[in-house]
């Protein structure tokens, strides 16, 4: 059975999210890619241990993640039952439910009778009485954003989950979320977002901003723009990395001119004495994200990224530089 590392809180640091009283770490793992019932488990289980040692508390899953749909969930369950029960008060597991899961009109979307009722599966798969944070995975125009909101709050009065967040909302989205959330009584905790070098959408919809407003916190999904930004694809690309496993991550998607760019930010990085994946890392954490989320096909590329706790900091040149390659 899993001995946790006495040193696991030596080196992580964490972050209060928003104006709650909840820390996360700066980083945290996702168990969208490779945790699946096609993915080895045993490097599932070694992933996990990996990060946990390393101060890594906060695990993020969601009803669809695998292949297949669900299994991402079972395989953690499994690995809560057979080795980190003793651990789970020190651990914030998310799941969330948003995205086509079941078949018919209510295994997808924003209704109260789907989130209901997906949130009991998850807890099921994991094998969890109640999870840390729930999430609406996506807005849904379809559904009055009142029922949305209220299923999450009614969900936490219910004890099936502590705080709740929202996932791609915008900013306007996000202001109304949350003002329904607090008449209901119910805080906004989080809203998890894609942000890396390469997608900068939040910046230009003053993301950041409203979340201070509302006292809410931030998560980044894709930091590494699913490992663009590493030196993975700088000479090719390698068997059984993302781009040739499967369709979110396209091959054409990187081009002469994306490969140029990461070479030149890649060398800004060796200046700095980090690894490309750090900086692309510590760069999203450089304003007021509370967390960057990673995820790893491998227990070396968590031990390469929890490195950027050491080097959070940039100098106004380096980001000047960072912001011409960018734009260039
Ligand atoms: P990243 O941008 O961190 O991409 C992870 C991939 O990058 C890995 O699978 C690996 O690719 C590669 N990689 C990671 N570290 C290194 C390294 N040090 N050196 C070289 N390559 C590296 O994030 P993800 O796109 O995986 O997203 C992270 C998490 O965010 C998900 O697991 C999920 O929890 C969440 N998410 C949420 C969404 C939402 O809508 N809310 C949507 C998408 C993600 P390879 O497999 O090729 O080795």
């Amino acid at each position: 059975m899993y001995q946790a590392n006495n040193n696991r809180y030596e080196h992580m640091k964490y972050k209060k999210c928003g104006n709650s009283g909840v820390k996360l770490p700066r980083v945290a793992l996702g168990l969208w890619h490779n945790f699946g019932s096609v993915d080895p488990y045993e490097n599932q289980r070694a992933m996990i241990f990996e990060a946990f040692n390393q101060g890594i508390t906060h695990i993020d899953l969601a009803n669809n993640y695998g292949p297949t749909p669900g299994s991402a969930e079972d395989n953690f369950g499994r690995i809560m039952e057979s080795d980190l029960r003793p651990y789970r008060d020190e651990m914030i597991i998310s799941t969330k439910a948003g995205y086509g899961m079941w078949e018919g009109p209510y295994g997808d979307g924003g209704s109260r009778k789907y989130l209901m009722s997906s949130l009991d599966q998850s807890l099921k798969r994991m094998k969890l009485d109640y999870v840390d944070i729930f999430y609406h995975h996506r807005f849904d125009p379809e559904t009055p954003l009142e029922e949305t909101m209220g299923a999450l709050s009614d969900i936490v009065r219910q004890g099936k989950a502590l705080y709740v967040g929202i996932s791609n909302y915008n900013s306007e989205q996000t202001r109304r979320a949350a003002e329904i959330l607090k008449a209901n009584g119910t805080p906004l905790l989080i809203n998890q977002v894609s942000y890396s070098m390469l997608n900068r959408w939040v910046e230009e919809d003053h993301l950041l901003d409203t979340l201070d407003e509302v006292g809410a916190g931030s998560i980044c999904f894709s930091p590494l723009a699913q490992g663009v930004l590493t030196n993975k694809y700088l000479h090719g690309i390698p068997e059984g990395s993302r781009a040739t496993r499967n369709f979110f991550l396209h091959e054409d998607s990187i081009t002469p001119e994306v490969v140029a760019k990461v070479t030149k930010l890649n060398e800004v990085a060796g200046d700095r004495g980090q690894t490309l994946a750090q900086m692309a890392l510590s760069w999203v954490l450089r304003d007021r994200v509370t967390t960057v989320l990673i995820g790893a096909s491998r227990v070396e590329q968590i031990k390469d990224n929890i490195g950027i706790v050491d080097k959070l900091e940039f100098t106004e040149a380096e980001l000047q530089l960072i912001e011409e390659i960018l734009a260039n």
